[in-house]
C-alpha cells in the first residue's frame, strides 16, 4: 500500500477519510486496554489511536519506540474535550498497522535530545538529525540554498566548481594537506576558499560567478567554526564596491524573504570600521541594540586621574545599575579582552558614586552630558591603548546585552556592512606587516602612495563586511587587477618576489594577460542559517559535524592508517606517533 499523505500535510478536509501513512513512532502509551501511538515523519507527528478489538491490534502491540510502520486508519476530529485548536485535535483510528522494521532501543530519548550530551548526539548523529529541531534546521538550509539559487540564477551568474585538491590558497589559516602518491613526497592542499579561481574565473571571461563551496581551515574550533565548512563564494566583474553591496542587500532580502518569511529593510547601513571599533569595540557590532561608546579621552587628558590622563584612548559605556558581582564579572571580561582593569562610577542624582568617583569630579557634569546615564545606572570606562581599549569594552557590551537581554528589544535581525578596513595590520608578534583580508584585496586608489611609507597603516581596504546579529555572516573585497599594485602589496607584507612567485606565480601570470576590474564576496553560509534559525552552534545546521575537536564521533574520523598505506604515499610516522 502507498502512503496516501505527509502527516504534516493532513488538513481538517482529510477529516472522515481513510489515510495510509508511513514513519517512525515517536513514542507508545499503553492506556485503558488501547494502544496509543505517535507517529512520525519528516513532515510533522500525528496521533493514532488502537482499539483493543481492532484487526489491527496485534501488529501495533509490538510496535516500541522508532519502529518503523505503515498505519492504515481513519483521519478524524478528537473528543471535544480534548481539542486545543490545530492539527493536534485530530487523530488517526487505526484500521491496519504493519511494521516495516523493528528499530533497537535509542540510545537517547529523542524528545529530550536538545538536552543530551552533545557527543551522544553526535555518535548516533543518524538519530538526532529525526529530531523536530534539526530537521526544522536543515529543511530552512535547504530553502535558503533555493533562494540563493533562484537569484543570483536570475542574476546571471554561472556555477563553477573549483578543484579540491589544490595549491595553498591564501586566507591566513592553516592548511589541511593531502599527500600525493603519484608524487611522493609532495602534498595537496584543501582550499581554504576558492580566492585565486574565482578570481582566474573572472579573467577567463565568466562576468559573474558563484558556488556553494565547501572550504577547509586547520583552525582552533569555536561554536561558530568547523574545520570543513561552507561558503556562499560570488565574484563579479566590472564592479565597483557599491554596485557588489548593492547586488548582496538584494540577494540577502530574498534568502530572508523565501526562507523564513522576513522582510528585511534596505539599504543596510554601513558603517566603517573605524566608526564600528570606536562606538562598539568590534568590527562585527551587534545592532540589534544601542549601547554605543562614547569618547571621553579630551576629558581626562593630561589631568590628575593618572590612569586616564596619558591614555590613546579612554570610552565609556552607560549601563544599567550593576551589582558589584556584576561589576566584577565584567572585569574579569574586560581583562580576558586585553584590558588592564575596569573602571566604574554609579550616578547618585547630578553626583557619582563608587569606583573611581573621587577622582573624577570636575568632568561630572560633562559625563552626565555626555552619556546620558540614568539614575542609579553605572559607566564603564576602558582605557589605553585604543584598540585593546576598545575591544576590551566591546566584551563587556556584549556581556551587558546578555546579562540585560539588550538585543531582545531591537529587531529579530539586524544586517548591517562594515567598511573601509585596513588594508595591512602591523603582527607584534612577528613584528611584521599582514594583510587584514587577504593580499588580493584592493587598496582605496586615494591611498595607493602610501605604500611602503611609515603610514602603510593608514591605507583603506576595499573590503566589506556582512553583519548580522553581531556574526561576521560574510566578508569580501574589490580585488587588485593591476599587476603592478599586486606587486606592491606583496611588498609590503615582506614578500620577496621569489616567495611571492613560488606561492602566486601562476596567478602573476595570469593577472597580465588582461583582467577586468573585479570583486566578490563570500558568505559564511553555515554561520549564516545558524543565525537565521536561532540555534547556538554551526553545528545544529550542519548534517554531520565534527565536535569541537575536530573529530567526527560517528564516523570515527580522524583515525589511524596501516603502515601499508602510508608505504604507498612514502610516508613514515614518528616513533611517537600511534599506528594503527
Ligand atoms: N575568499 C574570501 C574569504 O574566504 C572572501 C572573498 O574575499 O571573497 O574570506
Amino acid at each position: 500500500m502507498k502512503r496516501t499523505a505527509l502527516i504534516g500535510h493532513l488538513t481538517p478536509a482529510h477529516a472522515g477519510q481513510t489515510v495510509t501513512l508511513q514513519g517512525w513512532v515517536n513514542r507508545r502509551r499503553d492506556l485503558g486496554g488501547l494502544i496509543f501511538l505517535e507517529l512520525r515523519d519528516r513532515s510533522g507527528v500525528v496521533q493514532v489511536q488502537v482499539e483493543p478489538d481492532s484487526a489491527a491490534f496485534a501488529e501495533a502491540d509490538r510496535l516500541r519506540a522508532e519502529y518503523v510502520a505503515e498505519i492504515e486508519g481513519v483521519y478524524q476530529q478528537r473528543p471535544e474535550s480534548q481539542r486545543k485548536g490545530g492539527a493536534a485535535d485530530f487523530e488517526v483510528i487505526a484500521v491496519r498497522v504493519k511494521v516495516l522494521n523493528t528499530a533497537k532501543t535509542p540510545p537517547f530519548e529523542l524528545e529530550k535530545g536538545g538536552d543530551v550530551a552533545e557527543d551522544i548526539r553526535l555518535k548516533y548523529r543518524y538519530l538526532d538529525l529525526r529530531r523536530a529541531d534539526m530537521q526544522r534546521n536543515l529543511f530552512l538550509r535547504s530553502k535558503a540554498v533555493t533562494a540563493v539559487t533562484e537569484f543570483l540564477d536570475a542574476e546571471g551568474f554561472i556555477q563553477v566548481e573549483t578543484p579540491m585538491l589544490t595549491k595553498s590558497t591564501p586566507e591566513g589559516a592553516r592548511d589541511f594537506l593531502v599527500p600525493s602518491r603519484l608524487n611522493p613526497g609532495e602534498f595537496y592542499a584543501l582550499p581554504q576558499s576558492p580566492q585565486l579561481f574565482k578570481q582566474l574565473l573572472m579573467i577567463a571571461g565568466f562576468d559573474r560567478y558563484y558556488q556553494l563551496a565547501r572550504c577547509f581551515r586547520d583552525e582552533d574550533l569555536r561554536a561558530d567554526r568547523q574545520p570543513d565548512f561552507t561558503q556562499l563564494d560570488m565574484e563579479l566583474s566590472f564592479v565597483e564596491q557599491d554596485d557588489v553591496l548593492e547586488l548582496q542587500e538584494r540577494l540577502m532580502a530574498h534568502v530572508f524573504r523565501r526562507a523564513l518569511g522576513v522582510e528585511l529593510t534596505l539599504p543596510f547601513p554601513r558603517l566603517s570600521y573605524q566608526e564600528a571599533m570606536d562606538r562598539y569595540g568590534s568590527d562585527k557590532p551587534d545592532l540589534r541594540f544601542g549601547s554605543a561608546f562614547e569618547d571621553v579621552t579630551d576629558l581626562f587628558q593630561g589631568g590628575d586621574f593618572k590612569a586616564f590622563a596619558d591614555a590613546q584612548t579612554v570610552k565609556v559605556i552607560a549601563a544599567p545599575e550593576l551589582t558589584r558581582k556584576q561589576i566584577d564579572e565584567l572585569e574579569r571580561v574586560a581583562k580576558q579582552n586585553g584590558a588592564r582593569g575596569l573602571a566604574w562610577l554609579k550616578r547618585d542624582g547630578d553626583a557619582f558614586t563608587g569606583g573611581i568617583s573621587k577622582f573624577v569630579t570636575a568632568q561630572t557634569a560633562e559625563l552626565l552630558a555626555r552619556t546620558g546615564v540614568p539614575e542609579g545606572g553605572t559607566l564603564l570606562f576602558a582605557a589605553g591603548e585604543w584598540k585593546k581599549a576598545v575591544s576590551a569594552l566591546g566584551a563587556v557590551r556584549l556581556a551587558l546585552r546578555d546579562l540585560f537581554d539588550l538585543a531582545a528589544g531591537g529587531p529579530q535581525f539586524h544586517v548591517s556592512w562594515v567598511v573601509d578596513f585596513p588594508q595591512l595590520e602591523f603582527d607584534e608578534d612577528s613584528q611584521t606587516w599582514t594583510y587584514m583580508h587577504h593580499p588580493f584585496t584592493a587598496p582605496h586608489p586615494d591611498d595607493l602612495k602610501l605604500f611602503g611609507t611609515p603610514q602603510q597603516g593608514e591605507i583603506r581596504a576595499q573590503a566589506y563586511d556582512l553583519v548580522l546579529n553581531g556574526f561576521e555572516v560574510g566578508g569580501g573585497s574589490i580585488r587588485i587587477h593591476d599587476p603592478e599594485v599586486q606587486t606592491q602589496m606583496f611588498a609590503a607584507i615582506g614578500f620577496t618576489e621569489e616567495q611571492a612567485r613560488e606561492k602566486f606565480g601562476f596567478f602573476m601570470d595570469a593577472l597580465a594577460h588582461g583582467t577586468p576590474p573585479h570583486g566578490g564576496i563570500a558568505w559564511g553560509f553555515d554561520r549564516l542559517i545558524m543565525v537565521m534559525s536561532g540555534a547556538q552552534s554551526i553545528r545544529e545546521v550542519i548534517a554531520f559535524p565534527k565536535n569541537n575537536r575536530g573529530a567526527d564521533l560517528m564516523a570515527l574520523a580522524p583515525s589511524p592508517v596501516d603502515t601499508a598505506q602510508l608505504g604507498d604515499l612514502g610516508l613514515k610516522l614518528d616513533d611517537a606517533a600511534p599506528e594503527a
